[in-house]
Formats: C-alpha cells, sequence, structure tokens
C-alpha cells in the first residue's frame, strides 16, 4: 500500500484524536492540558524517564515488557511534553505500519541514501503533526482560540492553558484560527551582535496544503530603527504594518510582534492578518 504526504498525516491525526476521546472518556472531562504522561499509559508506555540526553529531546526505547520514553531534562516542561508527545508520535507511526508505505509512495528516486533522508524528514514530520493534535486537540484549541481571540496577547496564555512552548502555539494559531492569520518567527542572526533581525521562519495561513495563498515578507530584515524591532528590545508587544508578496503583488497588511525569551534565546513572534 503506498500513500501519500496527505494521507499519511490524516490517518495518524485521526489516530491522535482516537487516543484524546479514550483519555477524555477515562479522566471525564476534556479540560486541557493533555500531557503525555496521560497519553503514554494508553500505548502501553510504562513510564516516561528523564534523563541527560545531550542535544538529544527524546527517545523511544522499546523493551519486551513496554515502551520506556527518555526525555531530556535539560529543556523546560513545555518542550519535554511536546518531546514526549513526538515519540508517542513515533509508536502510533509504527503501530499504523506507515513507515514502509512513506517511503514507498513519495521518494522513488534513484539515490538510495537522499531516499533515506527525505523519508526520515517525513516521518518526523508526521510525529510532529501526532503531537501537535495530542496535545492541542483541534475542537479544543479552537475553542479557546476563538474566546481570547487571534492576538498578540492570546500565545501566551494558550501556550500555559496546554502546557506547550510559545512558538507551537503561535503555528497551531496560524493553522486553526477562523480568520486567517500568518505567523513569523524573527531573530538576530546566531552570533553575531549587528542590532537587526531577521525572518527564521513562518507560517499560514490556514492548514499547510497545495494551492494556499502564501504570503512572503518583502523585506525579511528589520533594523533597529523599525517598529518590530522595539518589540524584540522591551517586552510589550507593537502593532504596525508590514508589506507581503503574494501572487506577483504587494499587498501591506496588519502586523501584531511581542519579544519572547532573553539573552541569546530571544526572539520575536509576529501575527500577520491578510483580511484586515
Ligand atoms: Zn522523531
Amino acid at each position: 500500500m503506498a500513500l501519500n504526504l496527505e494521507q499519511s498525516t490524516s490517518l495518524i491525526v485521526e489516530r491522535a484524536r482516537q487516543l484524546m476521546n479514550q483519555l477524555i472518556e477515562q479522566r471525564g472531562h476534556g479540560r486541557p492540558p493533555f500531557l503525555s504522561k496521560e497519553y503514554a499509559p494508553l500505548l502501553g508506555i510504562k513510564r516516561i524517564e528523564k534523563a541527560d540526553l545531550g542535544q538529544v529531546s527524546a527517545i523511544l526505547i522499546k523493551l519486551h515488557d513496554g515502551d520506556v520514553i527518555r526525555v531530556n531534562q535539560m529543556h523546560n516542561l513545555a518542550r519535554q511534553n511536546f518531546s514526549c508527545a513526538h515519540e508517542i508520535g513515533h509508536a502510533l507511526l509504527s503501530e499504523l505500519n506507515l513507515e514502509l508505505c512513506i517511503e514507498e509512495a513519495e521518494f522513488r528516486t534513484f539515490n538510495p541514501q537522499a531516499e533515506a533522508m527525505a523519508g526520515a524528514k517525513t516521518r518526523e514530520r508526521l510525529c510532529d503533526a501526532a503531537a501537535t493534535e495530542l496535545l492541542m486537540p483541534e475542537i479544543v484549541f479552537k475553542k479557546y482560540l476563538s474566546s481570547l481571540g487571534a492576538c498578540i496577547n492570546s500565545i501566551e496564555s494558550l501556550a500555559n492553558i496546554f502546557r506547550v512552548s510559545i512558538s507551537s502555539t503561535a503555528i497551531r494559531i496560524a493553522e486553526l484560527s477562523a480568520e486567517p492569520c500568518i505567523v513569523l518567527l524573527w531573530r538576530q542572526r546566531p552570533g553575531t551582535k549587528s542590532k537587526v533581525l531577521r525572518l527564521a521562519w513562518r507560517v499560514g495561513p490556514g492548514k499547510k496544503s497545495k494551492g494556499k495563498a502564501d504570503y512572503m515578507p518583502v523585506h525579511t530584515l528589520a533594523r533597529h530603527t523599525s517598529t518590530l524591532y522595539k518589540a524584540y528590545q522591551y517586552d510589550n508587544p507593537v502593532k504596525c504594518h508590514k508589506s507581503f508578496e503574494i501572487d506577483g503583488s504587494v499587498k501591506r497588511l496588519p502586523i501584531e510582534s511581542k519579544g519572547f525569551g532573553s539573552g541569546e534565546m530571544r526572539y520575536v513572534i509576529s501575527l500577520a492578518f491578510p483580511n484586515r
């Protein structure tokens, strides 16, 4: 059986939803947070152990009497929660026998090494999709998002409610917001002291799929004189406009930005609204 990426994604997300429903039934309520340690036993994962893993976020260890997840104790709890959910994603992947289907369908090239690498990358993306649905179930997240509103100040509240990182929350907002919304992340180039922010990544609007409008900011650098840079310097959110390229033309969109983290890890998240 050969499946493309879209089909495999919907299969694994569907399985994640079943797991969520099972958890809700078991505990008798559907209120967030949804934690990896609550899901683990449902898949026969015996325990989650904190360990010194160096650069690795988490690993799933298969033992004959059940699996164990080992998670990097140096990471913050929100990240640990996501890393463990990602490993649960790996358990779902092998349970659904998706690993082989992916390689067969997507990566028939004449370079076995490139094939293996592309397959690995796709597997990681599928596990992230499963983790996202487990920790921020679409139906529950949408409810909280619509009551808080898609705005820059909702990110931190939602991250606290769902016990996930600021950036995972922002991406989920871009995916699920009823009003189209693009999320952008800016940071200084590592190792430089230059007072310039550069665009690290952007997501949205809507779920990643073919044929969706793709907004790209015309300027992917923000200098120290810009309003955006103020979000980096101070903790208050800022509002401004930015030009985006869309289908060959340029459109000015309102954006809201806020800085998070400190020191070298400091970054700015922006939300842009194409329909405002
Ligand atoms: Zn992985």
